[in-house]
């Protein structure tokens, strides 16, 4: 039965236990046996970065909260690391002369998951399998809330649409162009090679997503390195003085396009460019 560290800290200094697990910390007492234990409750609030796990107590209606944790998931570095062996192996097979094509024979079996999604199934199952064989869990109880990640990003979003996304009828280049109206959008040089930008610099976990990244030039670029936006705009000599910009680019980024109205025909059908 989980008890709390100052309990567990005296019984281990009066020698009236052993330590038998360090993670999680786990001990035994030696001058007991026979026990009286009380059901307890797993309670799981799955993320896609971190899931976070409680272990309560419940008495009636009060419940008390006998360990928190926190499960942080490595499914960044996974799909990184697929894509780098997707890469040295296509460079490996372009150094072959001929190789016949044999890409129709790959299926993905029935229930089949992302091995970056897989993980995250995999170590909370076996995080509660690890606690259920130490603590007498009597249920287990799951937050599961789907979010509507386009309706966050656009609220007005409904009907097909949904299906549509933010890129239709552009690439990503031309897109971002036409949102950042073909300048830098921090210090709005017009005449000048535009590189594509992170706003939450990729280095420090920033996504691919279209609504995180904007168009600089090479200067600003660089200099931005993989600093957080407020913090370049603070340290910047040139922009130090450019609040409205940075104010512009928070309102902007998550602001849809709207899909270019020439190529969409009345009854709803795209014609690609
Ligand atoms: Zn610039």
């Amino acid at each position: 039965m989980p008890c709390s560290e100052k309990r567990a800290r005296l019984l281990l200094g009066r020698g009236r236990a052993v330590v038998v697990r360090a993670y999680p910390f786990t001990i035994r007492l030696k001058d007991r046996t026979g026990s009286i234990i009380q059901p307890v409750r797993i309670k799981i609030d799955p993320g896609s970065k971190t899931t976070g796990i409680a272990v309560v107590r419940e008495n009636g209606q009060k419940q008390h909260v006998l360990a928190l944790m926190e499960l942080a998931h490595r499914g960044r570095q996974i799909s990184k690391s697929l894509d780098q062996r997707r890469a040295f192996r296509r460079r490996r097979r372009n150094q072959l002369r001929y190789r016949a094509p044999r890409f129709l024979n790959r299926t993905k079996p029935k229930g089949w998951l992302a091995p970056s999604l897989q993980h995250r199934v995999d170590t909370t199952r076996s995080l509660v399998n690890r606690l259920r064989s130490l603590v007498p869990v009597e249920s287990i109880s799951q937050e599961l809330v789907r979010f509507d990640t386009q309706k966050m990003e656009n609220p007005e979003v409904s009907g097909v649409e949904y299906q549509q996304g933010t890129l239709l009828g552009y690439e990503i280049r031309e897109y971002l162009l036409e949102k950042w109206g073909r300048e830098c959008a921090y210090c709005a040089d017009k005449d000048t090679p535009l590189q594509i930008e992170h706003i939450d610099p990729k280095a420090n976990g920033g996504s691919n997503r279209i609504s995180n990244l904007t168009l600089a030039c090479r200067p600003c670029n660089q200099e931005k390195g993989r600093q957080p936006l407020a913090d370049f705009f603070a340290s910047s000599k040139r922009l130090k003085n450019h609040q409205a910009r940075l104010d512009r680019i928070l309102k902007q980024c998550k602001k849809p396009l709207g899909t270019p109205p020439r190529l969409i025909q009345p009854g709803g059908r795209c014609i690609r460019p």
